[in-house]
């Protein structure tokens, strides 16, 4: 990298921190996620936060790096903001630490950095410090990205994963699947998979709302990885509860639905990007509904089910049970294994 102009693909020197490296970071992170913290280059960013504070990090290896819908880049926001959101928090800042193969397209690069800002821009959080590594050929594939989100918990108390109580509604902010399928179907060059697309969202604004007209919130959560039934028993067990889940009642897109019987997948299981799980007082479900359905994200949010007192339901604590549209019943296990991995 030996002339002032930027090379078609990133080269190993780009990540030496030397000159090479800070044309990089000029020319791409900085010149994308420009903001004052960040533009101070100081080694670390002096935040203005007020606790309690809620913290996450995830690392984002999806291939293929752009499907419908998104891109590593929109999960890398995304996720992350979601997980801190879930929390009962307002996500105010980023990190992002990435890990290049030599060799790649900095269009691509460019792209997904682009991709990154605008997500952050829409979510209203600032990235203020980062790390580039470039690594030889084969050491990574293409692009890995690490993010950590901070926020200021405005619930009080937090939702948590513990505080499923019997006779809570659970509800969910819309369908199920279509991300895990969107990169399923374009991984594998499924051209019969069509009109799918990833709903990676940021849901920050919709728990914002949510807080706001129904107060306590008992457990929030996003069905990511595992999906939705990964995600109940999770809940389950952390409470001590049981959870019921009527299978009509799930929304989930006629497409999503024909992609996985063809494929054999099931949608309960594939992840999601952009939804929410809720579960509050039965009292209050209505309220919570309205409240996400006046999100751009929660328009087809639903009420798909009840916790159950594991003593006298019919199924013990930390198990969830599925109510089939013909009246049957059976056990929603944990996903076992990984069906789909480098998901998100
Ligand atoms: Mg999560």
């Amino acid at each position: 990298m030996s002339t002032a102009t930027s090379p078609a693909t990133v080269l190993l020197d780009c990540g030496s921190g030397g000159k090479a490296s800070q044309r990089l970071i000029a020319d791409c992170f900085f010149r994308h996620f420009h903001n004052p913290i960040l533009s101070a280059m100081d080694d670390a960013a002096r935040l203005d936060l007020h606790g309690p504070l809620a913290m996450s990090t995830d690392s984002y290896t999806v291939t293929p790096l752009v499907f419908p819908g998104g891109s590593i880049g929109t999960l890398a926001v995304h996720g992350t903001v979601n997980d801190v959101s879930m929390l009962g928090a307002r996500p105010r800042y980023l990190s992002c630490g990435f890990i290049i193969e030599e060799g790649l397209d900095f269009a691509l690069l460019d792209r997904v950095t682009a991709d990154m800002a605008a997500a952050a821009r829409a979510a209203g959080v600032l990235i203020v410090t980062g790390d580039t590594k470039v690594v030889p050929r084969g050491a990574c594939d293409k692009l890995f990205i690490n993010t950590t989100g901070i926020g200021e918990i405005i619930a009080d108390p937090a939702p948590s994963g513990h505080r499923a109580r019997p006779g809570d509604v659970v509800l969910i902010s819309g369908s199920m699947g279509d991300h895990g399928l969107t990169v399923m179907a374009r991984r594998e060059g499924l051209s019969f998979v069509s009109d799918v697309a990833s709903d990676s969202a940021p849901l920050n604004g919709m728990v914002e709302e949510l807080l706001r007209r129904t107060g306590d919130i008992h457990v929030l959560r996003d069905p990511t990885r595992g999906g939705l039934a990964t995600t109940l028993n999770e809940i389950a067990g952390q409470s001590g509860v049981s959870i019921t889940v009527r299978e009509a009642d799930i929304p989930v897109r006629e497409n999503v639905k024909n992609g996985c019987s063809f494929l054999g997948l099931d949608p309960l299981y594939l992840a999601n990007e952009g939804k929410l799980i809720c579960i509050l007082p039965q009292e209050k479900a209505e309220t919570a509904l309205e409240a996400m359905r006046a999100s751009p994200y929660g328009a087809e949010a639903a009420a798909i089910g009840t916790v159950l007192d594991p003593d006298d339901g019919p199924a013990k604590a930390g198990q969830v049970i599925l109510e089939t549209p013909i009246g049957g019943r059976r056990l929603l296990s944990m996903l076992e294994g990984d069906q789909l991995p480098r998901i998100c």
